[in-house]
């Protein structure tokens, strides 16, 4: 047998494509495809889901990108979808059926959160038990007879809690339930939850994958039962396809991501040093950091650590916070992560909006808790802005 290709191989080449030996596949900007004859196009419907027909089902160049991402993770099978949200809910509905009993961290994704909550719950009588996820025995004692998923987003790009990923698959296998991990935050580079026992990995394909913030994308990868059966229900029925352009810039980042998720693995560490060492700051959650209190699992399941993290202003003032964020040059202000581009988020904005302050503190997250994604710029640069920002809080 052969041995297996590296993920750099992987990711840098393409092949089988033999276009007049573009270096760089085309996009197939096609909405059908025609067949020689009767027979042909018969053929092709007897087997739907390795053929192409018509691209709301299945495209080349979405199809080299779902290759790809499956050999990364090392999975059977990927189904990539136009945001991470589809993949999700695409997910989600393909566990689950009206009356159901589902799992989740209590700090998933926001708008996740509201697809259970506040659809799913009241339209299809599903019920929901959040739990904080840091012991296994809280999904065990969460179990009941209807529960059919098990949520997991490990870290959580909200509090960068852990979730003990072989554990939890363990029991939920034992039980007959379906898993779901959100993967984003680590990338199919660090942390390989299919290989662990996961059922379905996802990613948000809008951060570290697509990695140029020029692109919202999403992906499922599982076994090949499980993704052809979201491929031709929840994929095809509710519709919303990748654009294949979308998909061709997918391939253009992929190329770099191992080489970009270094750099931002090399300055999120230096940063988080750094910021860890200031007077004005509460705490830092990185689970890169050696004092991470979650440390020992971060190195059992994870083997590597990227550019996002959070810490905390000491201060509750929401003047000395704003002058803070506000005397910021390099980390632009703004939503997502993963770019090339460093950003600062702090979650009172959309919070506070959304949640009254019982809720808020709920969530373990105070006023002068700030989230960023350090970016590809020199780290030397980023230390400095973030130094004299500081400053600016008395
Ligand atoms: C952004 C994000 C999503 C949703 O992805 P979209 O591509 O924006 O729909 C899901 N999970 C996490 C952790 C994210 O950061």
């Amino acid at each position: 047998m052969k041995k297996p290709k590296k993920p750099e191989t992987i990711l840098a080449h393409d092949e089988g494509i033999g276009y007049a030996g573009a270096v760089v596949p085309p996009i197939f900007q096609n909405s059908l495809f025609t067949f020689k004859d009767w027979d042909a196009i018969d053929e092709a419907f007897d087997d739907r889901l390795n053929s192409f027909i018509y691209t709301r089902g299945k495209n080349p160049t979405v199809k080299m990108v779902e290759e790809k991402l499956a050999a990364l993770a090392g999975g059977e099978k990927a189904q990539l979808f136009p945001s991470g949200m589809g993949a999700i809910s695409a997910a989600i509905l393909h566990c689950v059926k009206a009356g159901d009993h589902v799992i989740s961290i209590k700090n998933m994704y926001g708008p996740a959160n509201n697809f259970l909550v506040s659809y799913l719950k009241p339209k299809f009588d599903i019920s929901i038990t959040f739990v904080e996820g840091k012991e296994v025995s809280e999904f065990e004692e969460a179990i009941q007879p209807n529960t059919s998923m098990i949520y997991l987003e490990t870290p959580s790009s909200a509090v960068f809690s852990l979730q003990d990923l072989r554990k939890i698959a363990v029991l939920a296998r034992a039980k007959g339930i379906m898993t779901i991990c959100d993967n984003t935050w680590a990338t199919p580079l660090y942390q390989k939850p299919l290989e662990i026992g996961v059922d379905l990995e996802m990613h948000s394909c809008s951060k570290y994958i697509g990695g140029h913030s020029d692109v919202v994308a999403g992906v499922l990868i599982g076994k090949e039962d499980v993704i052809d059966s979201i491929s031709v229900r929840e994929y095809e029925w509710l519709g919303a396809k990748t654009a294949p352009f979308e998909a061709w810039l997918l391939l253009r980042s992929l190329r770099s991501l191992p080489i970009r998720m270094e750099r931002h693995q090399q300055s999120g560490l230096r940063i988080a040093s750094f910021l860890a060492a200031q007077p004005k700051i509460a705490k830092v959650r990185y689970p890169g950091l050696p004092d991470f209190d979650q440390r020992s699992l971060a190195e059992e399941q994870m083997t590597g650590y990227t550019g996002l993290m959070s810490f905390q202003l000491k201060t509750d003032d929401l003047d000395r916070i704003k002058a803070f964020v506000n005397a910021l040059r390099l980390f632009k202000i703004g939503v997502s992560w993963g770019g090339h581009e460093s950003l600062i988020y702090a979650p009172a904005i959309s919070y506070l909006k959304e949640l009254s302050p019982e809720q808020f503190d709920a969530l373990g997250i105070s006023l002068g808790d700030m989230r960023i994604s350090v970016g590809l710029e020199h780290v030397g640069d980023l230390e400095e802005d973030l130094k004299q920002a500081l400053e600016q809080i008395e």
